[in-house]
């Protein structure tokens, strides 16, 4: 993949990485971050690292502290101050309060069983980012939803529909695969305000991605999906669109995606194995990845 390009050179490029502290980052994070990195010193550009810890019940500081040692060992270095989503709490409510003011959002009292009842039932079409709600909540008479939500639990779920018939037709730009045409619909009403966290990440990341000026969006192309979501928040929300550009991921010999969860390819291991991590981006710059571990198709 190409990481540079003259006629790129001298705009104002703005790039981050946006890890959320829920586990030990691995070397698919470390090839994330480091395409990213790269992206912006081949511009002149700044990149930034954003913690995206809005979800208070998973993330951990003693993960955040690995994320800056791992980045700080691998020789990824990022401009300015570190920004944290669990601070910038109040800007999300805002955006969502503006799409609750304009109708756009509706409380949904679904559990996670009862969806997998429904998905039996009905064969709900699976969609990028698992199973599309079946849309069970979104035409509750008022009646029923003022009752329910005075007793039950409910996260806020975006009308796709109904906002599509407001911004009409929208378009984005990816940096690998050109102009795409906005298909939110593809991962259908997807829940805005969970039930357990103040903000989903589908919001925070695209008033974030605006808030700090993000010139263009490089991330891994498991992201590719959720682009159509946030393309269409930002034209609800009057923010502007970044250009995207969606990378090659690391996969294990199974074709999955690398988890946090598997320790052998944990960047913190081998940080205290005393491995050379500006070694490791080196490599990982070359093409070169550790046996059983590769990268998607281009
Ligand atoms: N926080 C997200 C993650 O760790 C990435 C967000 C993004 O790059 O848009 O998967």
């Amino acid at each position: 993949m190409p990481l540079t390009s003259s006629a790129d050179v001298g705009q104002d490029v703005v790039v981050r990485f946006a890890p959320s502290p829920n586990g030990l980052l691995h070397l698919g994070h470390a090839y994330a971050a480091m395409i990213a990195h790269d992206y912006a010193r081949a511009r002149d550009g700044r990149f930034l690292l954003r913690i995206e810890d809005i979800d208070a019940g998973r993330s951990r500081p003693e993960f955040v502290e690995a994320i800056l040692a791992d980045l700080t060992w691998l020789g990824l270095d990022w401009d300015g101050e570190v920004s944290f989503q669990s601070a910038r709490l109040d800007s999300y409510v805002q955006a969502a309060a503006r799409l609750k003011a304009m109708n756009l959002l509706y409380p949904c009292f679904c559990t996670r069983a009862s969806m997998r009842e429904l998905q039996k039932e009905q064969w709900q079409k699976e969609g990028p980012d698992g199973p599309i709600y079946a849309g069970t909540c979104r035409h509750l008479p008022p009646d029923e939803i003022r009752a329910r939500m005075e007793t039950q639990a409910h996260s806020w779920r975006l009308d796709v529909k109904r906002a599509l018939a407001i911004t009409g037709p929208l378009t984005w730009m990816d940096e690998r695969r050109g102009e795409q045409v906005a298909d939110p619909e593809a991962l259908g009403d997807v829940i805005l305000i969970p039930k357990e966290t103040p903000v989903a990440y589908h919001l925070a990341v695209t008033v974030d991605d605006a808030r700090d000026d993000i010139s263009h969006v490089v991330r891994g192309q498991d992201l590719f999906a959720s682009t159509h979501i946030h393309s269409l928040l930002q034209a609800l929300l009057n923010l502007p669109a970044p250009i995207y550009l969606h990378h090659p991921i690391l996969i294990d010999e199974s074709g999955g995606k690398l988890a946090k969860s598997r320790d052998s390819a944990s960047l913190s291991v081998l940080r205290h194995a005393a491995v050379d991590g500006h070694k490791i981006i080196q490599e990982l710059r070359s093409g070169i990845f550790p046996v059983g571990i590769f990268l998607t198709e281009a």
